[in-house]
């Protein structure tokens, strides 16, 4: 008999009917003979309303209170699956984090997962027959014994993080596609389900904005060999579909150049027009920010014709933008750029492929196809197995689709 952890998203648990319906599902395992652990979000759009709350109360909550609100959505869903899989007869109890434990760092709103006591949940396995109904998103911080949450879409991280602790078979992440697709199903009706993607593939499409698994959850069932698939909880509970199975490079027989676009409307662009060309000035706009937290990502340097000043055009994450201006004219004077120029009307486009590895002018393609369009490319990544342009948003779902059919990605 197998050992199984069954993860539900929000829309899978969105009302009681629902619930009822992950229960079957549940039911399902339980009947073939295998231990399940089940992982829970919230309600879907519960936890937005838990942070608006937050926001409302104040405008610069306590990041501990903050998380002690937010982690109220899976409390409730992991009672009442309890109670819905009590009425089927089966043997069922509830999780909180604290109660397992799940130890995690203590930053508050985004921390990490540290360790994972499993052997509570195997007692309840081995001696009582009961499925471990646990609430994803939440930890505890041992230190100060404060409740925690992983950042959104945590519940995936709880999910694979357990099913490491207590070496499960396998890792289902139930949600409201069935499967990963080539790029979001909702974007481009064309796009096609993955049989398999690689763990990298998944990593990169996760980190560079498909939102099916939290990018840590990507990186959890990676270094614990999890082995993970995404499917759909619309399914029969009856007569369900397998899914995408997330695996290693090696278990994918016909491997594709390009195997998924992603895009991201969280990031934000800030050039500094006439930045003097000298050494140490890509330091002194740079390290401010850093030291403040904010992520850079994408970097273009713009060297003018009289080599005395240049551009610097760079993203930086949405909600670290006007954080990011306000650092950068402080730091004017010891900079000394003429002016500063924002823009948060874009988005980075992606194209993610192992296949890239070994194939030269895939960028290049995408290029040439989105000037044909009439798309500008204000800034251009490019990594081993991915590239990134960012463009205006407008163009997005234009440009998603675009690229999806030039790479043969299109379902016939
Ligand atoms: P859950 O609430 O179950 O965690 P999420 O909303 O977090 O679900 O993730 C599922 C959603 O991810 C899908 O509804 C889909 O719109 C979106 N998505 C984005 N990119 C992809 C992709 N490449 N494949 C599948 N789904 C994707
Ligand atoms: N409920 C949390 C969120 O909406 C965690 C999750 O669903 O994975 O972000
Ligand atoms: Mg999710």
């Amino acid at each position: 008999m197998a050992r199984l952890v069954m993860k539900f998203g929000g829309t899978s648990v969105a009302d009681m009917e629902r619930i009822r319906n992950v229960a079957r599902h549940v039911q399902r395992e339980a009947a073939a003979g295998h231990s399940v652990a089940v992982v829970v979000s919230a309600m879907s759009g519960k936890t937005n309303e838990l942070v608006s709350w937050c926001k409302d109360a104040s405008k610069h909550y306590d990041q501990r209170e903050y998380d002690a609100v937010v982690a109220s959505g899976e409390q409730v869903t992991a009672g009442l699956l309890a109670i819905a899989l009590q009425e089927k007869g089966l043997a069922a109890r509830s999780w909180l984090g604290w109660q397992i434990p799940i130890l995690t760092s203590g930053a508050h709103g985004g921390a990490r997962i540290a360790d994972i006591d499993g052997s509570a949940i195997l007692d309840g396995f081995a001696l009582r027959n009961e499925i471990a109904v646990i609430a994803g998103f939440q930890g505890l911080h041992k230190e100060t014994g404060r409740i925690t949450t992983l950042g959104r879409g945590g519940s995936d991280t709880s999910a694979v993080a357990i099913a490491a602790a207590i070496k499960a078979d396998r890792c289902d992440i139930y949600t409201d596609v069935d499967g990963v697709y080539t790029t979001d199903p909702r974007i481009v009706p064309k796009a096609r389900r993955l049989d398999r993607v690689a763990f990298e593939e998944m990593l990169e499409m996760a980190s560079l904005g498909a939102k099916v698994m939290q990018v840590r959850s990507v990186e959890l069932a990676m270094v614990h060999g999890v082995k993970t698939f995404v499917r759909s909880s619309f399914d029969d509970p009856e007569n369900p579909q397998p899914g995408t199975l997330i695996c290693s490079e090696e278990d994918i027989v016909e491997q594709q150049v390009v195997t998924g676009i992603a895009f991201s409307r969280d990031e934000a662009q800030i050039t500094l027009r006439r930045v003097a060309d000298r050494p140490g000035v890509a330091a002194a706009v740079f390290m401010p920010l850093a030291e403040a937290n904010i992520n850079v990502d994408m970097i273009v340097q713009v060297a003018s014709d009289d080599t005395v000043a240049t551009d610097i055009t760079f993203t930086v994450p949405i909600a670290d933008f006007d954080r990011a201006r306000l650092i950068l004219e402080k730091a004017k004077p010891a900079i000394g750029y003429a002016a500063l120029q924002g823009a948060n009307d874009v988005v980075k486009i992606s194209a993610i492929g192992i296949g890239m590895r070994s194939h030269a002018g895939v960028a290049a393609r995408a290029f040439s196809a989105l000037a044909e369009k009439g798309i500008n490319i204000r800034a251009i990544t490019t990594s081993e197995i991915k590239f990134s342009v960012l463009i205006d948003a407008a163009y997005t779902e234009l440009a998603v689709r675009t690229l999806h059919a030039l790479y043969g990605l299109d379902k016939a």
